[in-house]
């Protein structure tokens, strides 16, 4: 069995925080479990009992040669006794990535395909042209968002207690941005998007939150697309981790405090609100430089 923990609260220590007066704390959702870490975790929590509940025969999902989701996955499978299948975008011949080999070891079974496959695949509709091949399979569809995972992510209203104005977090899919707006109706939950243009997920998250108008998308801290970098992003990240105990992930993580950092400086945020930041994980895609990626 997964067994995992709630994670803590830690005040975070930033000379930006300091300068304009803000308090900010972190959850520490990589330290959840030391292999399913952070979102990936709450976000897999019900699908995997939901296909266990359907007796599917094994789950089949789908990411890149780094994909946190597809590493938590595995793992969390092999524990639970439920096979797994990933597409990979990527070909037979070629170096796995560690992310990849770790999956194998787990028994998770690459099924490599085509750019071209890949891309059609994003449409959950083109699943069903394969599922006669993978019979009584459980599919996830790139990102996992659904009402599953995004139940997931708001059982974490248990685990805060305080009151916060502001609660930052990394965006992929939404779906943590979704829980979290939903479990959080009282905070404003921005997500900070991972890629260059994610303008169009504002219509799908404000689809899916209707009413609900406490959570922002905040496409501007990308730094030119997802996995790429920026000197001021590594800075940050420098700082952040020489004045604090945890590490953070440059696809993610840092480019939420990233847009912290112009949040505090443009006078959204401003002295004595309260922000707390969470960590998504993610460590485990940093094995490289990010530029190899
Ligand atoms: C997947 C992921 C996210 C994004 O989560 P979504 O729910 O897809 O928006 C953020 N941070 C890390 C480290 C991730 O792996």
């Amino acid at each position: 069995m997964v067994r995992l923990s709630d994670s803590p609260i830690q005040p975070v220590t930033w000379s930006q925080a300091e300068k304009y007066g803000v308090t900010i704390d972190i959850k520490r959702d990589d330290l959840i479990h030391p292999i399913v870490t952070g979102n990936k975790w709450r976000k897999l929590k019900y699908l995997l009992m939901d296909a266990q509940n359907k007796k599917c025969r094994q789950i089949v999902s789908m990411g890149g040669n780094w994909s946190n989701h597809l590493h938590a996955l595995a793992f969390a499978g092999n524990s639970l006794g439920i096979k797994t299948r990933a597409f990979v975008r990527a070909h037979q011949n070629q170096a796995l990535t560690p992310t990849l080999r770790d999956c194998q070891r787990w028994g998770m079974t690459l099924q490599f395909c085509t750019r071209s496959d890949y891309e059609l695949l994003r449409k959950d509709s083109h699943w069903a042209r394969w599922q006669n091949r993978f019979p009584d399979s459980y599919w996830i569809g790139e990102g996992g968002f659904s009402e599953l995972a995004i139940q997931g992510v708001s059982d974490m209203s248990r685990e805060v207690q305080e009151a916060y104005d502001y609660i930052f977090t990394g965006c992929g899919s939404g779906a943590t941005l979704c829980g979290l707006a939903r479990a959080f109706p009282e905070t404003r939950i921005v997500g900070v998007a991972a890629f260059s243009g994610a303008e169009y997920l504002k219509s799908e998250i404000q689809a899916y939150l209707g009413k609900l108008t406490n959570w922002f998308l905040d496409t501007k801290h990308h730094c030119g697309g997802f996995a790429k970098s920026s000197e001021l992003l590594l800075k940050l990240q420098s700082e952040l981790e020489s004045k604090n105990e945890f590490r953070l992930d440059t696809v993610y993580n840092t480019k939420t405090f990233l847009a912290l950092n112009s949040w505090i400086e443009e006078g959204y945020i401003t002295k004595s609100n309260k922000v707390l930041v969470i960590h998504t994980g993610g460590l485990q895609g940093e094995r490289v430089t990010p530029t190899d990626k």
